[in-house]
């Protein structure tokens, strides 16, 4: 705490995992001697630069570019863009070192990675959002490469801005190579990358229930968010037959009771990604309650899938759900629940599956991206999604393997800390001290 000061992000996600990983390694002196997790909290590298650009008004604005290098002992740094005003170095450290664990449980060969900046795309024309990208890869593209670190989107970061931020590089480079996943169809991207992250959480919970000879088939789930991850969270819900009752976004939540139905869905897909409006317009278009300021933890449900962002979910909120019926909650965000809610779930015996697991989908299908650049390939839509259904099983059953506890629990954080660290500590072991 007093080497990294101020960073409260950074120390809860690092607590959530040695709680797990120092346990593990008391009977394993190889780790403990070649002090495995004391390097793999020191990320490799850290990129800070200023990012000036020009507004639409001709004024002059100055924003702030970071790129973290956790890990690479598995693979090349790999971990998305966040542009949100909150963005700091807590933050992406955060993102950066969790990224290194839930690279490693898709099996692929991913280093950890995350980056970003205090850019705020909200309210922002196409043009100033552009001439944002451009300046901010005009610093970032000496850092990066598709052998050495390839970024792709986060919050704040879609198709829109992964296309500028490659034309720019392209141009600084005068390369054309996969430096970039999330990319268009048309200049490389793959097939069901938009879709992965919130299938794969869906996938996820069909596993989970499935230890359970259950399914998602009929059950009520409260989902926040309203931005990709949340959005095929919800198409994949309504496919299998779930019913979706919520959405939110950072203003407030709206509740329909009857379930979130595929035209529904059309219309959020048009509200959020096309005309870029509020939630709140849903409640608006379809006479259903908007609740301002405050999140849907409140709903009764079955399951709980919190999908917008860090530190969403406190220990409250989570009795509250535990109150209200439900059985299970998976992260497609990032760190959403806070420690205190994580404990509430585990000694409840309420299934919960974290973030580095569940939303790991996203990723892989980067990580499926980037070996069909190399490949100058692109697979079907069928084949990635049967390849993301693969993967989801992987991480599951490897969280099973290691997620048992010394009384009798099956631990998912536990499973899914241990299952990501022994692969990056084996490669570091084997690489020596570097
Ligand atoms: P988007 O930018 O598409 O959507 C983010 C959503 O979360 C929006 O509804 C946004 O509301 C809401 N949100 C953001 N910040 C806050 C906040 N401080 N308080 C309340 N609501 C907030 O991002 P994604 O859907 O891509 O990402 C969501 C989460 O999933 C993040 O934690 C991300 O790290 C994680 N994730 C994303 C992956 C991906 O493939 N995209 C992969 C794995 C994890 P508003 O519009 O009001 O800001």
């Amino acid at each position: 705490i007093s080497r990294n000061p101020g960073e409260n992000e950074f120390h809860q996600a690092v607590q959530e995992v040695a709680e797990s990983i120092i346990p593990f390694i008391e009977d394993k002196p190889v780790y403990q001697k070649a002090r495995i997790l004391e390097r793999i909290v020191e990320p490799e590298r850290i990129i800070i630069f200023r990012v000036p650009w020009i507004n639409d008004k001709g004024e002059i604005e100055v924003n702030r570019g970071y790129r973290v290098q956790a890990n690479s002992a598995i693979g090349p740094y790999k971990g998305g863009l966040r542009f949100h005003p909150s963005v700091n170095l807590s933050t992406l450290k955060f993102l950066a070192f969790e990224q290194t664990f839930k690279n490693s449980l898709t099996q692929l060969p991913m280093g950890g990675g995350k980056g970003g900046s205090d850019f705020d795309p909200k309210g922002k024309s196409d043009r100033e959002v552009m001439t944002f990208c451009q300046s901010f890869m005009t610093e970032l593209f000496r850092h990066i490469s598709s052998d050495n670190d390839v970024p792709a989107g986060d919050i704040g970061v879609g198709g829109r801005e992964i296309g500028f931020l490659f034309g720019q590089y392209k141009r600084l480079k005068n390369e054309f190579t996969g430096v970039l996943t999330g990319k268009g169809a048309s200049y490389g991207g793959s097939l069901i990358r938009p879709e992965a992250t919130g299938y794969g959480v869906v996938y996820f919970v069909e596993q989970m229930l499935k230890l359970r000879n259950d399914s998602i088939k009929g059950k009520t789930v409260v989902v926040s968010g309203s931005g990709n991850v949340a959005q095929y969270t919800l198409e994949k819900c309504i496919e299998l037959g779930a019913k979706v009752v919520t959405l939110s976004d950072s203003a407030g939540y709206i509740y329909d009771p009857k379930g979130i139905d595929a035209e529904k869905f059309a219309y959020i897909m048009h509200l959020k990604n096309e005309v870029r409006g509020r939630i709140k317009s849903y409640a608006d278009k379809f006479g259903c309650t908007y609740v301002e300021g405050r999140k849907p933890w409140e709903v009764p449900c079955d399951i709980a899938l919190p999908n917008a962002t860090q530190n969403e979910l406190n220990e409250d909120d989570a009795r509250l759900l535990i109150k209200n019926g439900c059985k299970l909650v998976a992260e497609g965000a990032n760190m959403p629940c806070t420690n205190e809610a994580i404990a509430v779930f585990e000694n409840e015996d309420i299934m919960y599956a974290p973030g580095k697991a569940a939303n790991a989908g996203g990723v892989a299908v980067s990580g499926l991206e980037m070996s069909q650049n190399s490949l100058r390939l692109s697979w079907t839509r069928e084949e990635v999604d049967q390849r993301l259904q693969d993967i989801m099983f992987n991480i599951h059953a490897t969280c099973t393997k290691y997620g048992h506890t010394p009384d009798g629990r099956m631990s998912y954080v536990q499973g899914a800390n241990i299952g990501g660290f022994v692969r990056v500590a084996d490669a570091m072991l084997a690489q020596g001290i570097v």
